[in-house]
């Protein structure tokens, strides 16, 4: 579904991915491990289109949309869930949600919210509160429930379990494995190895802006664990 290929990603004179190639098939969980600066974020944010390539290409269904904008990258069913829990703090809980939905009708933004509702309890007994009252755990539900509010085809989640507790990182593994079930197709970062291999189904360890590792989640494990202590 997603083939990338020679990515190189430059900001001035730092290179943050250096000819990084990586697929993603219809209906898998593939992760992105790595420490700090491995150049997870560079690979998500170039695949949504807020970062430029500077060579190589992205092709989605086969067509190639590294030089499509941003702004067009949604119409491809393209959803993102960006690092650091970027919520709108003066809107409320509901309104974040579905800024993600605009272009459902009315009603079909009513079933979304209540599916993401039935996955994320706090959406139903917060849903009128302003989000920027939240702790840092649900503003991170909120941002991924945002990704999740207009049912990509393709999901991509930049280090959703960043500094939560665990009882945040399962609600949101448990969320991955539903919108799996139903067949969307997921892309996520993670620096914490070990509950990120619990969803993915394959993956990539990168280090200094290479691939070091490639395979499935048991292909990889010994050394996404060994980047998480690095
Ligand atoms: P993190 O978990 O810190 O986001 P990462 O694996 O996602 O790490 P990237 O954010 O992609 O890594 O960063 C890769 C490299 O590019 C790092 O050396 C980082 O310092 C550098 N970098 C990232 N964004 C910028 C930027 N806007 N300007 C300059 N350098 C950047």
């Amino acid at each position: 579904m997603l083939k990338i290929r020679d990515l190189v990603v430059r900001y001035g004179g730092i290179t943050a991915l250096d000819r990084v190639s990586a697929d993603v098939r219809q209906g898998e969980t593939v992760i992105l491990l790595g420490a700090n600066g491995a150049g997870k974020s560079s690979l998500i944010n170039s695949v949504i289109g807020i970062v430029p390539a500077a060579a190589g290409t992205i092709q989605l269904d086969g067509q190639t949309i590294s030089a499509v904008p941003a702004s067009g990258r949604a119409a491809y069913g393209i959803g993102y869930s960006p690092e650091g829990r970027r919520v709108f703090a003066s809107m409320s809980v509901r309104d974040n949600v579905l800024a993600g939905a605009a272009r459902l009708s009315r009603a079909a933004q009513r079933q979304a919210y209540a599916k993401l509702a039935s996955l994320f309890p706090m959406l139903e007994s917060r849903a009128n509160d302003l989000a920027g009252y939240l702790s840092g755990g649900q503003q991170q539900i909120v941002a991924i429930a945002r990704a999740m509010s207009a049912s990509p085809r393709l999901l991509l989640l930049d280090e959703p379990f960043l500094g939560l507790a665990p009882v945040w990182i399962q609600q949101i593994s448990a969320a991955i494995r539903q919108f799996r079930a139903e067949g969307t197709t997921i892309l996520m970062t993670e620096q914490m190895a070990i509950p990120a291999l619990k969803v993915a189904t394959r993956g990539y360890v990168m280090r200094g802006g290479l691939v070091i590792r490639e395979g499935s989640v048991e292909d990889i494990r010994e050394s996404a664990l060994t980047e998480d202590y690095l």
